[in-house]
């Protein structure tokens, strides 16, 4: 990768530039690198890319602030940078509305352009769908297969979807001759450009229905239940977005579906919590249990597991079930479940219970004598759960 230049010497500008100024030194640029105007200088692109980036970080305070400081060192990776590729060419058309205004003549010369060129119509795409979808422990734990009931807007089988009556061949717009553009020729201070936007007559589409579809009313498009089956992987989480393609609606006559999109929402546990891919269980004994030592069933994502208590166990101690948690997302390692074991200290004794536990209190065994080797809380946690 070449080596970078500096954004001021790139749009011409100095450090103080007013953001007015700046703009106005990046529409020049812009207009004098854009693509279609230099089909014959294959650097034009890359000088109009290495436009945008510049304006897009001295627009920005606080990337204006990390550049004025640290270059383009401090421009890497999350920070807001670009990698060596730049901005792609649809980043750099987003900000043109910003930039141009949209009603100004350059604002839809920029946009045309981005359709490919002139007046070349764009295969039109339809809305996606968003639906909510519940998942409990196992399922997020494991993956699942579910099949998902959703209302979408389909072709119509009666038009095939252009939406004349019985599919019959519908009219050219005569505004537009069919391209879905209406173009001018608009003179400005840098020569002449040519302007497009949208036909008023037909609305973008070209065709013009005067029969309509009686299925469809003319919509080439009908609201249909549909059973979509999807297979969401294991380890997803609580907002996770999952996308199947071409299964939202289609849009009014003709064109492709919009996509499925999937939000995830997590089922709590009643009694499992879930920290990362690990499960943690509290796990509650009598005094008795953890002085003697005892086995004890506990809940885990696939069923009850059986664990041991060894004598002497201490309350705040925590067991491992190695691969009893959650299976990572995209990757091949799972999870454990650890059990965080709580003393039951009784809150209401009997008189004899009471008596029992008296000829016990100064039993020299039972005089608390912590191992100042051993881990406190603290450094017991970070084991557990980082590492
Ligand atoms: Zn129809
Ligand atoms: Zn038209």
């Amino acid at each position: 990768m070449a080596t970078k230049r500096d954004y001021y010497e790139i749009l011409g500008v100095d450090k103080n530039v007013s953001s007015e100024d700046l703009k106005k030194a990046y529409r020049k640029m812009a207009i004098k690198y854009h693509p279609d105007k230099n089909p014959d200088d294959p650097t034009a692109e890359e000088k109009f890319k290495e436009a945008a980036e510049a304006y897009d970080v001295l627009n920005d305070p606080n990337k204006k602030a990390r550049y004025d400081q640290f270059g383009h060192a401090g421009m890497g990776g999350a920070a807001g940078g670009y990698g060596a590729g730049g901005p792609s060419m649809e980043d750099i058309f987003s900000q043109f509305g910003d930039v141009f205004g949209d009603d100004s003549p350059f604002g839809s010369f920029f946009r045309g352009a981005q359709g490919g060129g002139g007046g070349r119509q764009r295969v039109r795409r339809g809305s996606d769908l968003r639906i909510k979808l519940k998942l409990n422990l196992q399922e997020v734990a494991n993956g699942v297969e579910k099949k998902i009931k959703v209302k979408r807007h389909v072709t119509c089988n009666t038009c095939g979807g252009n939406g004349s009556k019985n599919g019959t061949a519908v009219q050219t717009c005569s505004t537009c001759q069919g391209t879905g553009q209406t173009r001018k020729v608009v003179n400005t201070m840098l020569g002449q450009m040519v302007s497009t936007s949208t036909c008023p007559t037909c609305n973008g589409e070209g065709k013009i229905v005067t029969d309509r579809c009686d299925a469809c009313f003319g919509e080439g498009r009908v609201l249909q239940e549909d059973v979509i089956p999807i297979k969401i992987p294991a380890g997803v989480a609580e907002g996770i977005q999952l996308s199947v393609g071409s299964k939202g609606n289609v849009p009014p006559r003709g064109g492709v579906a919009g996509d499925l999109l999937i939000v995830i929402e997590e089922e709590e546990d009643a009694d499992l919590k879930r920290d990362g891919n690990n499960v943690v269980f509290d796990l509650y004994v009598s005094f008795v249990d953890a002085a003697i030592g005892t086995s004890v069933e506990v809940p885990t994502i696939d069923g009850k597991a059986r664990i041991t208590l060894e004598p002497g166990t201490q309350s705040g101690k925590m067991l491992r079930l190695k691969g009893k948690g959650i299976k990572e997302l995209n990757g091949y390692g799972r999870g454990d479940e650890i059990v965080h074991v709580n003393v039951w200290t009784p809150k209401v004794l009997s008189m004899e219970e009471k008596s029992i536990l008296e000829q016990l209190r100064h039993s020299p065994n039972f005089q608390p004598k912590p191992n100042k080797n051993e881990k406190g809380f603290f450094d017991k946690m970070k084991d557990f759960f980082h590492g």
